[in-house]
Parts: structure tokens; C-alpha cells; sequence
């Protein structure tokens, strides 16, 4: 028997991915992958499509969440991983972060007014297929428009920490992010902890800290992390009692070089490791395409 392969890590339209949640579960099983996690930034307005089509197509879906929580060192993300199909408090949290976000990309369009380019909130909607709108879909209009060449400079320019229109966006604290999705008998993973700019010792004053709060996993395998980042999450992961989880963090044609399944051609995350995550879920949340 081949090995079968899982991707734990992904987005659709609800957010800020380009391909319906349909269209990411018929890839994923085009490409015979077992098992894919939907995990859209502060939704699950996909997630019962996506498991429609797990069942459509006879791949394994797991309902997700990336949540970003305010860090010491900037955005800590955190996926959520078998969350339950209803929750009323989940539900309020995530419209709460919603509306943060709607404040937050106003300001932005301001800013940009500012700098003259008038962009109406519109605009921006319509860029936006699903509920949870974010600096992604500004960059779509700023490239339209022809402001900007693309995404990176939409970013350097304007978007990104240092670009001219940034605005901060409310976040939970860490403790809070990852108790919300915890106490629902999710799986809560650290998302890319290498991707933050901090000293590696800080990983052993803040794993702890949400362990505590209920932190089940570390995101070891990623896109964007190296072989010794690999192993640097790996070792974190032992040295605490953790699970270890893997995805690509694909978004669809919004992050060119990342593909489903495959990252940036080396990521291969087993069956195996998925089985070893599930049993950390409450088993009622554990209900394959149920
Ligand atoms: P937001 O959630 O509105 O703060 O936007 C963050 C999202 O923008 C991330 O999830 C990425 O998908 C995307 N993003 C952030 N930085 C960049 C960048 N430098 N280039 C392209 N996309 C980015
Ligand atoms: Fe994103
Ligand atoms: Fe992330
Ligand atoms: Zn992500």
C-alpha cells in the first residue's frame, strides 16, 4: 500500500483562498489525498459545503478555523482543528473578529483615500466571495486598478506592517484564542510558529502558557518552514507533550507558489500523523463527513 497523504492547512473563498470549498475538496481528491482540513481565517461559513463535497467526492474533511491572536512578537495563529458543527460561541466570537475586520478595512480604504486612491467598500466586497474580508481582497482591487504590480508590493506599499494604509486589526489574546476552540474538543495547533520574528527561546515560555489554555499541537510541517524548522517544532512538540500537525496553507491562485497536498513540492503529511491528532479530539467532533 502507498502511503496516503493529508493537508491540515487550508483556505477557501469564505476567506481569503481563490477556490470554492467544493472546488478545494474535488482537487484534494483528485489528487487521492485522504483527508483535508478547511481552515478559513475567523469562519466556518464553508465548512458545510466542503463536507458535502468530502462526501460527493470520498475524501475525509475535517472542519477548521485559523484564528490570528495578538503575540508578543506580532500574530500568533492558531488552527482549530474538528471543531463541532454548531457552536453558538464560537459563532459570536468569530462575528465579533468580523467586525473588527470591517472596522480595520475601512481605515485602511481611508488611509488610502488619503494617498489618493479611492477605493469604495464596495469594491473590495466584491472582491470578496465569502464572509471574512481581509487585506487580501484590497490587494485584489489595488492590482486591478493597476496601483500595484501584484500582492507583494500591494503589501510592501501599502498593506503590510510598514506599508503606508496599515491599520492593526483587534485580536483575542493568545490564552483567549485558543481556549474558545479548545473547550469546543477541537484540536488546537500553534499554526507556523517559524514564520514569527522572535527569540527561539521565547517557544519555551509561551508553549506552556497555552498548554495550559488547552493547546493540543504544533503545526511542524508547512510551506514556508525548512527542514530544520521541521525538526525545531518537532522537538518543541516532544519536549511538551503535543501533537505535531501539518498542512500547505494553500490558498489557491492567492499564493502562486503553494500547491494543495504538496506546499511547495516537498510537504508530505501522512495518514499516520492525522490518526495520531485525531485521537486528541473530543470523539463526538470526530465524525468523518458525518
Ligand atoms: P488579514 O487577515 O486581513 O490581516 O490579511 C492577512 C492575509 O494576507 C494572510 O492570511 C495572507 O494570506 C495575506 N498576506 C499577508 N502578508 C502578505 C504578503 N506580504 N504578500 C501576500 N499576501 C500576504
Ligand atoms: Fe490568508
Ligand atoms: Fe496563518
Ligand atoms: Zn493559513
Amino acid at each position: 500500500m502507498q502511503p496516503r497523504f493529508v493537508d491540515l492547512h487550508t483556505h477557501t473563498t469564505a476567506s481569503d483562498g481563490t477556490d470554492s470549498p467544493r472546488d478545494l475538496v474535488r482537487k484534494a481528491a483528485a489528487l487521492k489525498l485522504a483527508a483535508v482540513a478547511v481552515t478559513d481565517h475567523d469562519t466556518v461559513s464553508g465548512l458545510d459545503e466542503a463536507e458535502a463535497a468530502g462526501r460527493e467526492f470520498g475524501v475525509e474533511v475535517i472542519r477548521g478555523c485559523e484564528l490570528g491572536v495578538q503575540g508578543r512578537y506580532g500574530e500568533i495563529h492558531l488552527l482549530g482543528l474538528w471543531l463541532p458543527k454548531r457552536s453558538a460561541p464560537l459563532d459570536a466570537a468569530l462575528a465579533r473578529l468580523r467586525e473588527h475586520r470591517e472596522e480595520r478595512n475601512r481605515r485602511m480604504l481611508d488611509k488610502l483615500r488619503a494617498l489618493g486612491i479611492d477605493i469604495s467598500y464596495d469594491e473590495v466586497l466584491e472582491e470578496a466571495q465569502g464572509e471574512s474580508v481581509g487585506r487580501p481582497h484590497i490587494a485584489r482591487v489595488l492590482r486591478k486598478r493597476g496601483v500595484v504590480s501584484g500582492f507583494p508590493q500591494a503589501f510592501e506599499l501599502y498593506l503590510g506592517y510598514y506599508g503606508a494604509a496599515y491599520v492593526p486589526r483587534t485580536l483575542l489574546s493568545p490564552e483567549e484564542g485558543v481556549s474558545l476552540m479548545a473547550n469546543l474538543g477541537a484540536v488546537v495547533s500553534f499554526a507556523h510558529p517559524m514564520l514569527i520574528r522572535c527569540p527561539p527561546s521565547w517557544f519555551d515560555e509561551i508553549i506552556p502558557q497555552l498548554k495550559e489554555a488547552g493547546l493540543g499541537a504544533i503545526e511542524a510541517y508547512h510551506s514556508e518552514h525548512s527542514a530544520r524548522d521541521e525538526r525545531f517544532c518537532v522537538d518543541l512538540a516532544a519536549r511538551y507533550g503535543l501533537g505535531v500537525s501539518g498542512g500547505s496553507d494553500y490558498h489557491g491562485t492567492a499564493k502562486p507558489g503553494v500547491s494543495l497536498g504538496r506546499g511547495k513540492g516537498g510537504l508530505r503529511v501522512t495518514v499516520a500523523l492525522l490518526d495520531a491528532l485525531k485521537v486528541r479530539a473530543l470523539p463526538d467532533n470526530v465524525r468523518p463527513n458525518a
